[in-house]
């Protein structure tokens, strides 16, 4: 882990405008479009660095045509062959914690909600994708490229699909292929390194007056009278006008304590990242039966794949991460033999209902929510980050994206299926 620049912990009680928790791409992105409003920011993280959570490592992919929620009626028809696969690219175990959390999502994937939720989704991620791009062209992305991305199939895929490309079209795009039945090529994907997102993100910040703490955990949430008023954090107190609540997984617990139920639960991913040698591959390559995902970045090629729920605590399976390589030497030969330089796994944070949880609260006065982005935390963090920074500091109610508020399970469910049907 890096940070952007040591900062000293400074202790006692200090008064800001409004206080940020965590420095994932979320809230790192949030910090930065915050400062750049003027609003005096503090963002605490409680790991050592940058990349303390989930955006450790990601596929690096900003893929605006793929964002879907997770809950949708291809997940239950496809979940159970992911299941069987081998290596298996879904697994569920045996936790009886997990079953409300499955039962909700089963019953999120029905048909006509998940096709609504979808249409929004895919909306706020072409808009996010328009806010990436312009961060770039502002100097503040370094590592944003358009490189289109291929997905290839081993055999031929049952569903009819327009646009698939013979294998011989997809070698002249991918040279390094080996022979696959099929594929697609989609020219509007960019790939991002999530670490260097985050870092540029907190630059900007602190060259615009922000305050970015490391090695300072939130242990509090301190209300008065309904709204929330500061942040109790490890060696300090942080008084604030408004707080962000953008702790990835760790949400749950500090929300829980002022009434808001997050119910999220980490879906745990893969990822392998090899020496990129001459036969590494020139844009991502996703292999879709077994939802693998290979992307070549500035020093590396990064493998990933898998989504597993369980107990958050149990140690990383090593050979998880080494089955995804092998399945990726299958299609591209270069990467067999690869040194390896980094093995790891995160869980992305994922909701029952699929979608991210982006708002302020209706129930705590000055509290925003921005988590539960799942599998497109990194396409999605831009118009995250803007709907949180109108909403602090313009107190603007986000009218279309109501159904995202972070009261939406209150035990009533009505307030999401209202807001989804009728805005
Ligand atoms: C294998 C894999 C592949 C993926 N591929 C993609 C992809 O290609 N494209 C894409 O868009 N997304 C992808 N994702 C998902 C994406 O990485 C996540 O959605 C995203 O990183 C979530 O970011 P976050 O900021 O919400 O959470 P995190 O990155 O988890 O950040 C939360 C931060 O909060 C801190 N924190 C927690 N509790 C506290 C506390 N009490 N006090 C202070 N700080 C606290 C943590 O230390 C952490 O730094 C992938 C994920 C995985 C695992």
């Amino acid at each position: 882990m890096e940070s952007p620049r040591p900062l000293p912990r400074v202790h006692g009680v200090h008064r800001v405008d409004c206080v940020v928790i965590g420095a994932g791409v979320v809230g790192a992105t949030i910090t930065q479009q915050l400062a750049r409003r003027g609003v005096r920011v503090a963002l605490i993280d409680s790991a050592p660095g940058i990349g303390g959570g989930c955006s450790y490592a990601n596929a690096a992919i900003v893929a605006p045509h793929h964002v879907t929620p997770l809950a949708t009626p291809a997940l239950l028809r496809e979940a159970p062959v992911q299941m069987l696969r081998r290596p298996p690219a879904v697994r569920m175990q045996a936790d009886p914690s997990l079953v409300p959390w499955a039962g909700s999502l089963v019953a999120s994937a029905a048909p006509r909600r998940a096709h609504l939720a979808g249409e929004r989704l895919s909306k706020l991620a072409a808009e996010s994708t328009r806010l990436h791009c312009g961060l770039a062209d502002e100097g503040l992305s370094p590592t944003l490229r358009k490189t289109g991305a291929i997905d290839v199939y081993l055999r031929p895929p049952r569903r009819r699909h327009a646009e698939l490309l013979s294998f011989e079209r997809l070698q002249a795009i991918e040279p390094s292929l080996a022979p696959v039945a099929a594929g697609a090529h989609d020219t509007e994907e960019w790939t991002l390194e999530s670490r260097s997102f985050v870092k540029a993100m907190l630059d900007d910040a602190s060259s615009r007056g922000a305050d970015v703490f490391f090695g300072t955990s939130a242990q509090r949430l301190l209300t008065e009278h309904g709204r929330v008023v500061g942040v109790a954090a490890e060696g300090m107190t942080l008084l604030a006008d408004h707080v962000v609540l953008a702790a990835g997984l760790g949400s749950a617990t500090l929300a829980a304590q002022v009434g808001v139920n997050l119910p999220l639960r980490g879906g745990r991913g893969y990822v392998i990242d090899v020496a990129a040698g001459d036969h590494a591959p020139t844009l991502p390559v996703r292999i879709k039966e077994h939802r693998v995902v290979v992307t070549p970045l500035a020093d590396r090629v990064r493998v990933c794949g898998a989504i597993e729920f369980g107990d958050e605590r149990r140690p990383m399976d090593p050979g998880r991460a080494e089955a995804l390589k092998t399945v990726a030497a299958r299609v591209l030969p270069g990467l067999e033999g690869a040194a390896v330089i980094d093995r790891w796994a995160g869980e992305r944070p994922c909701t029952p209902d699929g979608v991210p949880v982006i708002g302020r609260s209706t129930k705590v006065g000055n509290l925003s929510v921005a988590t539960g982005h799942g599998m497109w935390g990194m396409v999605l963090a831009p118009v995250t980050a803007r709907m949180i920074t109108e909403a602090v500091v313009d107190g603007a109610e986000p009218a279309d994206d109501a159904w995202l508020g972070p009261d939406r399970y209150d035990g009533r469910r009505t307030g999401y299926d209202r807001a989804l049907s009728t805005t």
